[in-house]
């Protein structure tokens, strides 16, 4: 049967429901404050280039101002509060999130460019479960493997990326709240309104003052969060190259530290997997957020036998991605976060037909206003390419052949991160025997991009170290007490 080309009507999501205020201050002790020296910066929607507010650009006197109300909270009242009473402040706003869901949804789609079908189920939902679950283990911090008497760290500083702000900053929070500390956040310069609706939200739930602090910026504004002496603890999601000047600067300084940094993810399909299942997780592994995503299966390794059938029904599939208005809700493929992450894009891809691989991308008109990358996919790629070994964080797909599991495992191991890999087979024992030699801190089978609070995530090698999410999260924001 031939596939037909689609067409819908436009189902645009209101953009009614957000009221964005013309200007955003500082989130310090509860209150927006006017920045004390930086001024203010504009962040845009990368589908229009429209500019949607002003934001404050803290500098290090301010930071320091929000430093200090964290600790004043965690020497006074939040640091007193027993986990039965800090739980409750921990489930009001998983609630605040859930009811203020589709304003966020749309926010996060206009700031950062991801279609709103995303944006509305799985950032929003998932940043209220990562609220959910670890509101429930506020009171239960005895059980979290560090003997009887956890204790919290203090001030903890926390700087996140542009690809999911809300989310990332869900993960951060969540669990630093329920062990006991107080926070001062950091959201990515390009997308800052969902962190302040947050802040928002905290008003709303009645946080005491200085629990929860949000300061907006460039990369100096990270820097002055993680060089204060005054933060504890240091956790970091972003880019290798960052983390490791984060890790250079906090060394000897006895702050706690986890790092959440790049990946290249192999996705491996053998002869024998479903391939229609497959195609489908291929597709969401590297178009996913338009493959800004750090666990992105950005290299599909795929059995040789196979290979021809695999990435033609791949090519059909990507042929019906409707790419567009991010807030239509048809929309699979959104904008490119920033003019700087396209250049990224546009480099990488272009060293790839340089270094002489074959390049191929659907038809497919791309809007004149905004930031815009089309599916791509490589193929002829060898591992000594650019587009195998570095991270694209675009809609980019290196694919490479193997002919047995060694190979494939061989082949999925050689890259200095760590981070994800898929498996795709229809035998449990094979999908064991790989996931047990792949290096990676996650391994999906039959599936990709799956996550759940409940389940740790994090990275080995160049990925990173610490773990987000489960009990394993709890470990990065207690000491073992005594007993
Ligand atoms: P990035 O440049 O490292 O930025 C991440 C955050 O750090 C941003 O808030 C950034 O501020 C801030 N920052 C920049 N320079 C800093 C410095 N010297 N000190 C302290 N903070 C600083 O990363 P990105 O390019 O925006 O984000 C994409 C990267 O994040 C990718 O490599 C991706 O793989 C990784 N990521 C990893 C995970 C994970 O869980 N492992 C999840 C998501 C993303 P500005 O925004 O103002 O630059
Ligand atoms: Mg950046």
């Amino acid at each position: 049967m031939e596939l037909t080309a689609w067409t819908y009507s436009p189902a645009p999501e209101s953009r009614q429901v957000v009221s964005l205020r013309p200007s955003y201050g500082l989130f310090v002790d509860g209150e927006f404050v006017a920045p004390r020296g930086g001024g203010f910066f504009p962040t845009v929607n990368p589908a229009t280039e429209e500019t949607l507010a002003e934001v404050a650009l803290a500098g290090p006197e301010d930071v320091d101002r929000a430093v200090g109300a964290a600790r004043r909270a965690y020497e006074g009242r939040w640091g007193r509060m027993r986990g039965t009473e800090r739980a409750k402040y921990v489930y009001r706003l998983a609630r605040l999130i859930q009811e203020r869901a589709r304003e966020l949804a749309v926010l996060e789609t206009l700031d950062n460019g991801k279609p709103i079908r995303e944006a509305r189920d799985i950032d929003v939902p998932l940043a209220a479960a990562h609220f959910f679950y670890y509101a429930g283990w506020a009171d239960k911090l005895e059980y979290a493997g560090l003997g009887p008497s956890p204790r919290p760290l203090g001030v903890a500083g926390q700087v996140v990326p542009w690809n999911f702000p809300l989310l990332m900053a869900a993960w951060k929070l969540a669990p630093a709240l329920a062990a006991g500390n107080t926070c001062v956040l950091k959201p990515a310069e390009t997308t800052p309104l969902s962190a302040l609706v947050l802040a928002e939200i905290c008003q709303q739930a009645e946080l005491p003052p200085g629990v929860v602090n949000v300061v907006t910026g460039p990369g100096s504004t990270g820097a002055a969060v993680v060089s204060h002496p005054g933060v504890d603890k240091v956790a970091f999601t972003g880019s290798t190259e960052v983390g490791k000047g984060i890790q250079r600067a906090l060394a000897g300084t006895g702050k706690r530290l986890t790092l959440e940094l790049g990946g290249k993810a192999a996705n491996i399909v053998f002869d024998d997997a479903p391939l229609d299942q497959a195609v489908e997780g291929i597709v969401d592994g590297i178009f996913f957020n338009q493959g800004h995503v750090c666990c992105a299966g950005s290299r599909l390794l795929v059995q040789e036998a196979v290979a021809e059938a695999v990435l033609d029904r791949l090519k059909q599939r990507v042929e019906t991605l409707r790419l567009g208005d991010p807030l239509d809700k048809n929309t699979d493929i959104g904008a490119i976060n920033s003019a700087a992450q396209l250049a990224k894009i546009e480099e990488l891809a272009a060293s790839g037909e340089a270094e002489g691989a074959e390049r191929w991308s659907p038809p497919c008109a791309v809007p004149e206003r905004g930031y815009w990358f089309p599916p791509t996919i490589f193929t002829g790629v060898s591992q000594s390419h650019r587009i195998a070994r570095e991270e694209i964080f675009g809609p980019v797909l290196s694919v490479l052949t193997f002919r047995t599991p060694a190979e494939a495992v061989a082949k999925a191991n050689n890259t200095p991160y760590g981070l994800s890999a898929g498996v795709w087979t229809e035998k449990g024992s094979r999908a064991q025997w790989v996931a047990r030699h792949l290096r990676a801190g996650v391994v999906w089978a039959n599936t990709f991009n799956r996550f759940d609070p409940a389940s740790p995530f994090g990275g080995y090698q160049e990925s990173g170290f610490g773990r987000e999410g489960g009990r394993h999260g709890l470990e990065a924001y207690l000491e073992a007490g005594d007993a």
